[in-house]
């Protein structure tokens, strides 16, 4: 069987958001090679932020999870690897992440959560799976795209999961 390539799902209310967040981290957990870049992508307000607190604290970050918009990068030891989630809201270029050491979160042992990955499309191209959220009136829709092999072993392993 073809594993899919795109996953949309409606999401009513931020606790579905937030119930998609744990479903994603059980699945990453499952199937996710060491090096695993997620992208989120959506308008201010979107819910990137709720859904990657939400991926967080599946995963097993005991403490709060703090916004990385003004301090670009927070990092959290888990489970024998690290989680990386940044946001480049306020990225002015590809020079500024140089500063973060990007290249070497880009390698075994780390998972890469970026929220406004297109203010620099070549990482963004680069992403195993691409999130994008969309305002549907209050709710939100969800469009999930695996551009990598195990992007779409995760999408696979979401379908199953009930996603
Ligand atoms: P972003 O990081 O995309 O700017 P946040 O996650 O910080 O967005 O904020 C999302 C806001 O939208 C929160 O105030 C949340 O309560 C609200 N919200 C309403 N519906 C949803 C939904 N379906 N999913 C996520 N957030 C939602
Ligand atoms: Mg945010």
């Amino acid at each position: 069987m073809r594993e899919p390539e795109q996953l949309t799902l409606a999401l009513p209310d931020e606790s579905a958001t937030r119930a998609f967040g744990g479903a994603l981290a059980r699945t990453l957990g499952a199937v996710a090679p060491s090096a695993f870049l997620l992208t989120l992508q959506g308008d201010l307000g979107a819910g990137k932020t709720t859904l990657a607190r939400a991926l967080l604290g599946a995963l097993g970050v005991a403490g709060p999870v703090r916004s990385p918009t003004y301090t670009l990068l927070e990092s959290y030891p888990i489970g024998g690897r690290v989680v990386h989630h940044l946001d480049w809201y306020r990225l002015g270029g590809a020079e500024d992440l140089e500063g973060l050491g990007f290249r070497e979160l880009c390698t075994a042992g780390h998972w890469l959560i970026v929220e406004w990955p297109e203010r620099i499309p070549a990482v963004a191209a680069g992403a195993d799976l691409a999130i994008e959220l969309r305002y549907e009136g209050v709710a939100r829709r969800l469009t999930a795209l695996g551009r990598t092999v195990a992007g779409r072993r995760v999408l696979a392993a979401l379908s199953e999961d009930g996603a």
